[in-house]
C-alpha cells in the first residue's frame, strides 16, 4: 500500500468543524430561526423552482439577486457579492485579502471562523481579548497599529451578544485597516454599519440569510462594500457558488423582506423575556444581547449545566475549550413555548 498523502501543515493542525449538534426535542444552539418560511411564500418558491432548468448552471454572477439586495440597501450591483453562506464569503475575504504574509484581527472572544479561516489561508492571525463586558479593548485597537491588513469586528458579536460603537468601527476604518463589519445578525439589532460605505472604500459588511430570514439550509449570504472589493471577491469565489435554487428563493425573500418584520420583533421580545427570567433563576447571570441568543454565565460549572439540559432534550451551546466563556453557555432564542420550556429547567436544575 502507497502511504497517503499527508495535509499540508496547516490543515494537519486544523480540528474538524464541531457544530455540537444532537437530536433533541429542543435545539437553541446554532442561532437559527425558529420558524420555518411562512407556508405560502415556501410553497411559491417551490413551486417556482419547476421552471428552472435543474441541468444548467446557475448565474456565476447571481445577477438577479445583487441587483434585489443592492436596491434593499440603496447600493449598486457592483457594491455586492454573494457566498454560499457568509462562512464561504469570509474565506474568499482571506483569499483575496489573507494569505502568507497578511496578517487578520479578532477581538476574542468571537466567532471562531476568523481564526479557522485564517490558520486555512496561511493568514497570521493577531488575537486580542475584549474587555471583562466583552466590548472591544481600547487600547489593544491602538496596539494593532500598522501590524494588521483585516479586522473582523462581530456585530453583534457571536457568542456575547454586544455591539461594536460606531465609533469603535470608524477608528478602525480610520486605521486604514480593510474592516470587515460582520452583521450576521444585525437584523436582530437594528443597527448597521452599512451607512459607514458612502464614507469608507475600506469597510466590508457580511450578512446573511441564515438568521432572520429562515434559509440557512439553503445556504446564502452577501456582503456588502466597494465596488473594488467585491470585484477581488469575484475573483476568488467558486464559478458557481450560490446554486440556482438558492438563488431563485433569497432573490423571492428580498421582495418579500418586510413580511419577516414581524417575526424579529418577536424573537426581540422573548430575547427580553428569557433574560428576564434568567436574572431572576439564582446561580445565572445573562449578558444582555442585541442578538437571536442570550450568553448565560454559570455559578455551577457549565459543562454540568449543559449536560443536565441534554438530558431533557434541550440543546444549548457549551464553549469548553474557549478562553474566557469556560462558564458560560449560550441560548438561542427560540419558539416561546421552547424559551418557557429552557427557562422551566434552568429553574428546576437551579434548586436542585
Ligand atoms: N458570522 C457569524 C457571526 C455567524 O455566527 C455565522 C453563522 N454561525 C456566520 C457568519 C455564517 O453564517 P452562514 O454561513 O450561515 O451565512
Amino acid at each position: 500500500m502507497n502511504e497517503i498523502l499527508r495535509p499540508r501543515e496547516a490543515v494537519a493542525k486544523l480540528n474538524t468543524y464541531d457544530p455540537g449538534h444532537y437530536e433533541v426535542d429542543i435545539d437553541l444552539s446554532a442561532n437559527e430561526n425558529p420558524y420555518d418560511l411562512p407556508a405560502d411564500l415556501k410553497a411559491r418558491i417551490t413551486s417556482a423552482a419547476l421552471e428552472i432548468p435543474f441541468n444548467r448552471y446557475p448565474d456565476p454572477l447571481a445577477l438577479e439577486l445583487r441587483a434585489a439586495i443592492a436596491a434593499y440597501h440603496g447600493l449598486k450591483t457592483a457594491n455586492v457579492a454573494i457566498g454560499n453562506g457568509g462562512d464561504e464569503l469570509l474565506m474568499a475575504i482571506l483569499l483575496a485579502f489573507g494569505g502568507p504574509g497578511r496578517t487578520a484581527v479578532t477581538f476574542e472572544p468571537t466567532f471562531v471562523m476568523y481564526a479557522i479561516l485564517a490558520a486555512l489561508t496561511g493568514t497570521d492571525c493577531l488575537k486580542f481579548a475584549r474587555d471583562k463586558q466583552f466590548a472591544l479593548p481600547g487600547e489593544a485597537r491602538e496596539n494593532i497599529g500598522s501590524a494588521a491588513d483585516i479586522v473582523f469586528v462581530c456585530s453583534p458579536n457571536n457568542p456575547t451578544g454586544n455591539l461594536a460603537t460606531e465609533a469603535e468601527v470608524v477608528a478602525l476604518l480610520d486605521g486604514g485597516f480593510l474592516v470587515v463589519v460582520d452583521e450576521a445578525y444585525g437584523e436582530f439589532s437594528g443597527v448597521s454599519a452599512a451607512g459607514l460605505l458612502r464614507s469608507y472604500s475600506n469597510l466590508a459588511v457580511l450578512k446573511t440569510f441564515s438568521k432572520a430570514f429562515s434559509l440557512a439550509g439553503l445556504r446564502v449570504g452577501y456582503l456588502l462594500g466597494a465596488p473594488e472589493i467585491v470585484a477581488d471577491i469575484l475573483k476568488v469565489k467558486l464559478p458557481y457558488n450560490v446554486n440556482a435554487f438558492s438563488q431563485a428563493a433569497a432573490t423571492a425573500l428580498m421582495e418579500n423582506r418586510r413580511r419577516f418584520d414581524g417575526i424579529i420583533d418577536e424573537i426581540r421580545a422573548e430575547r427580553q423575556r428569557l433574560f428576564d427570567a434568567i436574572c431572576g433563576i439564582d446561580g445565572l447571570t445573562p449578558y444582555f444581547s442585541r442578538a437571536n441568543f442570550i450568553l448565560v454565565k454559570s455559578a455551577v460549572p457549565a459543562g454540568d449545566l449543559w449536560r443536565n439540559l441534554l438530558e431533557r432534550s434541550i440543546l444549548v451551546r457549551y464553549f469548553e475549550r474557549t478562553p474566557g466563556l469556560e462558564d458560560c453557555l449560550r441560548i438561542t432564542i427560540g419558539k416561546p413555548a421552547e424559551n418557557n420550556a429552557v427557562i422551566a429547567a434552568l429553574r428546576e436544575l437551579s434548586e436542585k
